[in-house]
């Protein structure tokens, strides 16, 4: 029998699959990174000692299966029980995660369309519909308006927003736009909603308001967290939801059994030990993304209101693409997405004050020629 090719052998809808694309990561001497909304501040000498520390000999050893140290701190910080907490490699293992579990794949059950179906507003996340895709998963992105507001409740159904779908992630604030939306909203959708809503808390440090209270309030709400942003952890790779203990237990089945690194668990307990420090730091950043809002606007940009650390701008003259590669021929990387609602906006994160202010010179040349 003759061996058949490589790509026979894998499942048709796997080979159909349009990967998720991640920022660039370049190594550029000089290049100034504002395109992945890291923090441009390092961890706390606190949290780098305690890393060090522990590359000992125990690397050889596996680290606790269920982070429960970790769970432990932050069931306290939020106030629940460790039962409401499960942490990922990363908040994205978790959201994976939640559609092996919430989900069914659509060919299974073609008559049922809320239980096949991940729902999620436009332009959001775009890991989201990667993830409905490799769940086999119906799939309903519904437009925010255009402003990047929430469209009112009573006009969600008209829409196309269903309340019965399966699984809806809501990205709060905002990405990519960083525009907040509010608690009450928020809880009047949850409120309404069948399924599970994942609102994805990842820039909420940067936020006027949070609605950790809501999974708490809900049985069917989770909020997703991550050390990444605010936290300065991006290379750890710790994530964690906060929800009822039904859902977080049906997590927990489907997870691998060591799936958070050991020295991520030791870099966010030491990161709690020290909140006072990152709390100084989320300020300093708003500062800065307010500093950088009234320059840009002062140059003719259209910014939009941020509620995280990163802004979505329209800048003038030029195509956003165009600016985009002018920017980058002054050393200044950020992002363009090519999707209709936002490719004539740049996103820019917000870097160190020394780095924004060489983005709003190279802004003032660029846009002065
Ligand atoms: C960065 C980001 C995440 C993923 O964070 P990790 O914890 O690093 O996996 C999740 N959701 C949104 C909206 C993000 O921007």
């Amino acid at each position: 029998m003759a061996i058949r090719a490589p790509r026979k052998l894998i499942r048709p809808l796997i080979q159909r699959l349009q990967a998720y694309v991640p920022g660039e990561q370049p190594k550029i001497p000089g290049l100034i990174k504002l395109n992945t909304n890291e923090n441009p501040y390092p961890p706390s000498p606190k949290v780098l000692a305690a890393v060090r520390a522990a590359v000992d000999g125990r690397l050889r050893l596996y680290p606790n299966p269920s982070a429960s140290a970790l769970r432990e701190r932050l069931a306290k910080l939020h106030g629940c029980a460790p039962e409401n907490l499960i942490i990922g490699n990363g908040s994205d293992e978790l959201l994976a995660l939640a559609t092996r579990a919430f989900v069914e794949p659509a060919a299974k059950l073609k008559s049922q369309i809320s239980a096949t179906q991940i729902q999620f507003f436009s332009p959001s996340y775009s890991l989201y519909p990667v993830l409905a895709k490799i769940a086999g998963a119906q799939c309903n992105a519904i437009p925010l308006n255009a402003d990047f507001t929430l469209p009112a409740l009573a006009s969600l159904p008209q829409r196309g927003w269903n309340f019965k779908a399966a699984l809806s992630f809501i990205t709060t604030p905002n990405a990519p736009s960083g525009c907040g939306f509010s608690v009450t909203e928020l809880d009047a959708l949850c409120a309404k909603s069948r399924g599970v809503v994942v609102l994805d808390e990842a820039y909420v440090e940067f936020a006027r308001e949070n609605a950790l209270a809501l999974a708490l309030k809900y049985p069917h709400v989770i909020i997703s967290r991550t050390f990444s942003k605010a936290y300065s952890l991006c290379f750890q790779r710790i994530g964690y939801f906060v929800g009822h203990s039904t859902l977080i237990a049906a997590l927990d089945k489907v997870r691998d059994s060591y799936n958070v690194n050991g020295l991520g668990q030791v870099a966010a307990l030491a990161t709690l030990d020290d909140l006072p420090h990152y709390q100084r730091n989320f300020r300093r950043i708003v500062a800065t993304r307010e500093q950088v809002t009234r320059e840009l606007t002062g140059l003719g940009w259209r910014v939009l209101p941020s509620q995280t650390n990163f802004i979505l701008a329209r800048p003038p003259r030029f195509s956003a693409k165009n600016w985009l590669a002018k920017l980058r021929a002054k050393q200044l990387l950020v992002r363009w997405f090519k999707y209709p609602k936002v490719r004539n906006y740049l996103r820019i994160s917000i870097g160190s004050e020394p780095e924004m202010k060489q983005f709003v010179k190279a802004a003032r040349q660029i846009g002065a020629k």
